[in-house]
């Protein structure tokens, strides 16, 4: 059996910078670092890093930290409070807040200026409070056409009033465009449909296709808390059904090959290379 890996999987341009950040500043032994929530969605990769010395913090414990430990803020972004409460506590601040995430955010300050902002992304996702924090809490978040329609028949969303929409960077293309439809078809006075799904995830999809299609197996890749993963997974399972998601070598089955002459091997924004490698390996050794 052939086993390949995606050329264009690994990690995105956001998460490549958060760590390489995160490593130099271990590497220069300059104090302690924290992570606000854990920097990549990967199990694996936070091993490895929490070997080089990187810690994680929660909101709930950054009031433990002692002065002039330094906190790195990752890809995802943080809402305003975080930046103030950081500072009020004496603690050094890396922001690795993703460029295209920190052009989003000023982009739905701007908005909520002048009209109702709606977000399309997971509720409670690190990346969407980041963003909701920058209407003051006033953004309404959507996960799907169905919230939408509930919304705007309690009166969270005044279809009446201007509206401008935006979609979290790492969401499915396809899923936005038939919510912007839906809400098009529902909104009474204009609405402006933002596109700010990140072209690194837009892309992948259109590559995962192309991939997951050329395998008789797909083995995805991906941390268990990864957004992207989940979407990235379903996304190949609807192209190839014998897609499987494992987080580790040691979870791969033999049964998922059985007489198949190729397996391909691909994973999200938070996979890091060096465990595509890993799995694809291992699927070499279970022949
Ligand atoms: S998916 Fe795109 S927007 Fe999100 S961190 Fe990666 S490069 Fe940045």
């Amino acid at each position: 059996m052939k086993v390949g890996i995606d050329p264009h999987s690994g990690f995105c341009g956001g998460v490549i910078r958060a760590i390489s950040t995160a490593e130099e500043f271990l590497s220069r032994g300059e104090g302690r670092l924290w992570s606000l929530g854990a920097i990549v969605h990967n199990e694996e990769e936070l091993a490895r890093l929490g070997r080089k010395g990187l810690g994680t913090v929660e909101h709930g414990g950054i009031g433990n930290l002692d002065r002039g430990d330094t906190v790195l803020i990752r890809a995802h972004g943080e809402p305003p409070q975080t930046y103030e409460r950081l500072k009020a506590e004496g603690l050094g601040v890396i922001d690795c807040t993703c460029p295209v995430v920190l052009r989003l955010q000023a982009r739905i300050r701007e908005a909520a200026d002048r009209a109702q902002v709606v977000i399309f992304g997971k509720i409670g996702h690190p990346e969407v409070l980041g963003l909701v924090g920058q209407t003051g809490g006033r953004a309404l978040v959507v996960e799907n056409t169905a919230q939408l329609i509930t919304a705007c028949g309690d009166g969270r969303l005044d279809t009446g009033s201007p509206a401008e929409l935006f979609s979290q960077t790492t969401m499915s293309p396809g899923e936005y465009e038939e919510l912007a439809a839906s809400l098009e078809g529902l909104m009474r006075a204009p609405l402006e449909v933002h596109r700010t799904i990140c072209a690194q995830v837009a892309s992948r999809h259109r590559e995962l296709a192309a991939f997951a299609s050329e395998h008789d197996v797909i083995v995805f890749v991906a941390g268990s808390s990864s957004s992207n993963g989940k979407v990235l997974f379903e996304w190949c399972r609807s192209i190839n059904p014998r897609t499987r998601l494992v987080g580790a070598p040691e979870e791969l089955r033999p049964e998922w090959f059985e007489g198949a002459s190729s397996a391909g091997v691909c994973g999200a924004t938070s996979t890091p290379r060096w465990l595509l490698e890993a799995v694809a390996a291992a699927i070499e050794n279970l022949q």
